[in-house]
C-alpha cells in the first residue's frame, strides 16, 4: 500500500487549486492569500479573533467580576491570582440557516475544563483569515477535535445538520487566570477580544445561613402567634369573639416586633457573606 504525499483541494474562497502534503493542516492559498483549515478530507476557511485586552486590562475584568453579586464577599480582595496564560484556542464555527434566520453555534475543538467557553459571541465582522506569519510568538492551541465529532455534538444538542450552511475554525483569544481562594484552586478565562469572563465553578455564596434565618422566621412568627392569644387570653379569660380579635390585635404589633431583628439578621448575612 502506498502512502499519497501530495494531493490538491480547492480554496473555498477563490476556487483556486493547491497542492498540499498529505500531513498538512494549514493552508494559505496560492491565489488569494486566505488562510485554509483541512481536517481529514474536511476543507474549511480559517480565522482569528484579534486580542483587544492587555494582561493587566483582563485581569482588572476578573477583579470586576470577581466583585460582582453572586460570588462570595471581598472575593476580588483575596482572591490570589497564581498563573496566567495567553492562548488562541480554537472553535468549530457552525452559522445554521433557521427559517427565524441565521444563527452561530460554537463547539470547542480542543477539550476545556471551562464548557461555558461555547457561550461566547463573535460578531461576524471580527473574523480575520489567519495568517501564520501574524502569530509568529503567540500560542495556538491544536484543534484536535474533529469537525465531525463537533457537529455530532451539536446535533446532540438540538440542531439540524442540515440546516449547517457555514463552517469554519475559528481561533479566539483567552487569558486562562488560575486563582486560589482559603486554599482552593479556580480558573477563570477572560476572552480577550470583548473581555468579557467566563467560569464553570467559583466561590459562591453560601446559603446555608439564608437557610437557617428562614427557619428562624417560621419558628418566630409562630411563638408570636401562640403568645398574641396567650396574652389575650389572660386580659380576659372568657373564650369570646372578642378575646380573639384582641389576640388578632396584639398579633400585628408582635410580627412587626418580630421582623425587626430578623430584617437585621437578613442585612447582616447579606454584608457578610
Ligand atoms: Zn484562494
Amino acid at each position: 500500500m502506498s502512502e499519497i504525499s501530495s494531493s490538491k483541494i480547492i480554496c473555498p474562497q477563490c476556487g483556486g487549486e493547491n497542492s498540499i502534503r498529505a500531513d498538512e493542516k494549514f493552508l494559505e492559498c496560492e491565489y488569494c492569500g486566505s488562510s485554509v483549515f483541512i481536517d481529514k478530507r474536511r476543507i474549511v476557511s480559517h480565522f482569528v479573533v484579534n486580542s483587544n485586552f492587555t494582561k493587566e486590562q483582563a485581569e482588572g475584568n476578573l477583579r470586576r467580576w470577581m466583585a460582582g453579586n453572586y460570588h462570595v464577599k471581598d472575593l476580588d480582595k483575596l482572591a490570589q491570582i497564581t498563573q496566567v496564560s495567553f492562548y488562541y484556542f480554537p472553535l468549530w464555527y457552525f452559522k445554521t440557516k433557521d427559517p427565524q434566520g441565521d444563527r452561530i453555534h460554537l463547539q470547542p475543538a480542543h477539550s476545556t475544563p471551562v464548557s461555558e467557553i461555547k457561550n461566547i459571541q463573535i460578531p461576524a465582522g471580527n473574523l480575520k483569515p489567519y495568517h501564520k506569519s501574524d502569530f509568529t510568538d503567540e500560542v495556538f492551541v491544536e484543534a484536535d477535535v474533529l469537525y465531525d465529532s463537533a457537529k455530532s455534538w451539536l446535533s446532540q444538542s438540538g440542531v439540524n445538520p442540515d440546516n449547517i450552511s457555514e463552517s469554519s475554525l475559528v481561533n479566539v483569544p483567552f487569558y486562562h487566570f488560575y486563582y486560589l481562594y482559603k486554599g482552593q484552586q479556580y480558573s477563570a478565562l477572560v476572552e480577550a477580544s470583548s473581555g468579557m469572563v467566563y467560569a464553570n465553578i467559583w466561590p459562591a455564596k453560601s446559603e446555608m445561613p439564608f437557610k437557617i434565618l428562614f427557619a428562624a422566621a417560621i419558628l418566630l412568627f409562630g411563638l408570636a402567634s401562640i403568645a398574641s392569644f396567650a396574652v389575650s387570653f389572660l386580659i380576659s379569660p372568657d373564650i369570646s369573639a372578642e378575646t380573639v380579635f384582641f389576640g388578632e390585635f396584639i398579633k400585628i404589633f408582635a410580627y412587626i416586633l418580630a421582623a425587626v431583628p430578623l430584617t437585621a439578621i437578613a442585612y447582616w448575612i447579606v454584608k457578610k457573606v
